[in-house]
């Protein structure tokens, strides 16, 4: 609905902020030289290596990794949307968010809307307790299980199959039935209003501060549809929300992870048996705005699917959306239940620590993703393999450079065999393992060009230098060359801006992470502040070398390039060219 918030308000709004204020009101930070150390907020640690920098406005952990500005800060801690980071930063700078179109950065005023909610919420849980059709709502809770406590924490209620108790009780003039309307309470039918929800248990959905923004309703008895939910409202959008965020986040505040289901009564049934870090899509796939949200909650998402071949389609859906999002910061995995079950039935079956040990055995998405296209050739041979190549290419082009597709990458140079041409994705060299809270990432040399792009987000004086190289290397065809290419350029256009404010102004582009990596790469600590300008020259004019170089071996026209997939594929196809001919 809010437009774009321009760049140049970020930057100002960063350039009045101080990230040691920010972050030293939420923890405890000290002095140590011209930086502010703290014991990391991100991970458990005894020892402080958490560093906030006034000069630069970031702040670094050596230990598991996390950096950012003032903005991702809060995002991280607050748990805030990047819009209400904005918000609550400049509402300590006195500014007021400006946004691109002229749109109220605020919008229309939902409160009348929330508080209908509220009370609607309210009656039907009164209506559960005294309606005297309530008792076979109460059954049915019961029979699956759930205690009055949990019922209460959820807020249930019951909305009886005759009469319209929330259009007489809360329609009492047309404004009140026009918000009603509205919100999708009711509906008009044939010229009549009517309630929406009849002969349901009544769960309300709340968003992430508690506000109820709409309701679903199970069938009691037989019927269709046996779930029905509000429809899409001012206050109600599906993609965005999850049943159980919020009774989530109260019971936990830092889960290790989240587990995503299907159903509203699996999230409660699992939340009676203790396992609280459950929410559920509703009634629609996973959207990326979810996985936005989930990874501000927990490092790590499972879903959790049905084994069937539908549970399996969605599955993948899933994987595809989390595909160009999946980074080293949030980690993915998928859990399939035995045919026919839902956690619901199978956690009251087999309890709480046969799931337990079920949510342990979730694939990785890399596996999961080699898994599927491995079912659709053939392993064994030299074609199958080619093809399996070929599948998750497009794939794996789809993802954001980093540590997943690195590792996705080097999974499947080793299935394809090709282990003499594999190289790593052009972003970064392979990690062994993906860097957990708790465990410092592994420093690795980076790349020449990955090495040029970190120095200069540290030191943007640099970019005044860069015309004294030959600039054959802006001919490399390589996406850390367009950034950095669109770096200079920003900074020629802002010289002022701190590293933290540069970052920021990358945050919606998809290489977002990885030049947050970048930016706090630790081999630059061993680079020496004279050496800094030889370190970053030298860099870009080793890759005009090579770009000349490629030029004088290749034929004209054809561009280098570094995507090993390319020349693993082009190899593999030979190759199996050449078993086809041997065969006949
Ligand atoms: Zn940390």
């Amino acid at each position: 609905m809010s437009g774009r918030i321009p760049p140049e308000f970020i930057d100002e709004l960063l350039a009045r902020t101080d990230i040691v204020d920010v972050i030293g009101t939420r923890i405890q930070i000290r002095k140590a030289g011209k930086d502010f150390e703290a014991r990391c907020p991100f991970h458990e640690e005894r020892t402080p290596s958490f560093t906030v920098s006034p000069s630069k406005q970031f702040y670094h952990c050596f230990g598991c990794g996390a950096n950012g500005s003032a903005i991702g800060f809060l995002m991280e801690y607050d748990r805030l949307s990047f819009r209400e980071a904005i918000d609550e930063l400049a509402r300590r700078a006195g500014l007021t968010v400006p946004v691109e179109g002229g749109v109220a950065a605020s919008g229309p005023d939902h409160a009348p809307l929330h508080a209908l909610l509220a009370r609607a919420s309210d009656a039907y849980r009164e209506l559960l307790r005294v309606h005297p059709a309530a008792s076979a709502a109460v059954e049915y809770l019961k029979g699956r299980g759930l205690s009055g406590e949990i019922a209460a924490r959820f807020g249930l209620g019951f909305a009886p199959a005759v009469g319209d108790p929330i259009l007489t009780r809360l329609g009492v003039d047309q404004a009140a039935q026009q918000g009603l309307l509205t919100t999708g309470l009711i509906v008009e039918y044939e010229g009549r209003r009517r309630d929406r929800f009849r002969g349901r248990i009544i769960f309300p959905i709340r968003d992430r501060r508690g506000r109820v923004i709409g309701f679903g309703g199970r069938l009691l008895g037989d019927g269709k549809p046996k779930y029905l939910n509000s429809p899409e409202t001012p206050l109600f959008h599906k993609g965005r929300a999850l049943y159980g965020l919020f009774e989530a986040q109260q019971a936990q505040r830092q889960p290790g992870f989240m587990l995503v289901v299907e159903g509203y009564l699996d999230v409660i049934a699992l939340a009676q048996y203790g396992l609280t870090n459950v929410v559920a899509t509703l009634g629609t796939a996973t959207t990326p705005e979810h996985l936005q949200l989930l990874g501000r909650i927990a490092p790590e998402v499972v879903f959790c699917f049905d084994g069937d071949r539908a549970g399996r389609a969605a599955a993948w859906k899933a994987l595809q959306t989390a595909l160009p999002t999946v980074s080293g910061h949030q980690s993915i995995r998928f859990l399939f239940l035995p045919e026919g079950e839902d956690p619901d039935t199978l956690i009251r079956a087999e309890g709480v620590e046969a799931f337990r040990t079920r949510l342990q055995t979730a694939q990785p998405l890399s596996e999961f993703l080699i898994d599927q296209l491995s079912r659709q050739v053939d392993m064994a041979s030299m074609d199958g393999r080619a093809r399996l190549v070929s599948l998750a290419e497009p794939l794996i082009q789809g993802m954001p450079g980093g540590i997943y597709r690195d590792l996705l990458n080097q999974r499947l140079v080793e299935l394809a065999g090709l282990s003499s041409v594999a190289r790593p994705s052009p972003s970064r060299p392979a990690r062994a393992g993906v860097a957990r809270p708790g465990m410092p990432p592994r420093p690795n040399r980076p790349s020449r060009i990955a090495l040029a792009i970190a120095l200069l987000l540290n030191h943007p004086e640099l970019a005044e230098r860069v015309s004294e190289v030959a600039d054959d290397w802006r001919r490399w065809s390589n996406p850390g060359v367009e950034i950095l290419v669109q770096l200079l350029e920003m900074i020629s256009s802002h010289p002022t801006l701190s590293k933290a404010a540069l970052v920021e102004r990358w945050r919606e582009h998809h290489h977002f992470s990885y030049l947050q990596r970048l930016s706090v790469d630790p081999i630059l600590g061993d680079i020496p502040l004279e050496g800094i300008v030889d370190e970053f020259l030298g860099a870009l004019n080793r890759i005009s070398e090579d770009v000349r170089k490629e030029d004088r071996r290749r034929p004209l026209n054809q561009s280098t390039t570094t995507a090993w997939s390319e020349d693993a594929r082009a190899r593999l196809e030979r190759e199996a060219a050449a078993a086809r001919t041997r065969r006949r």
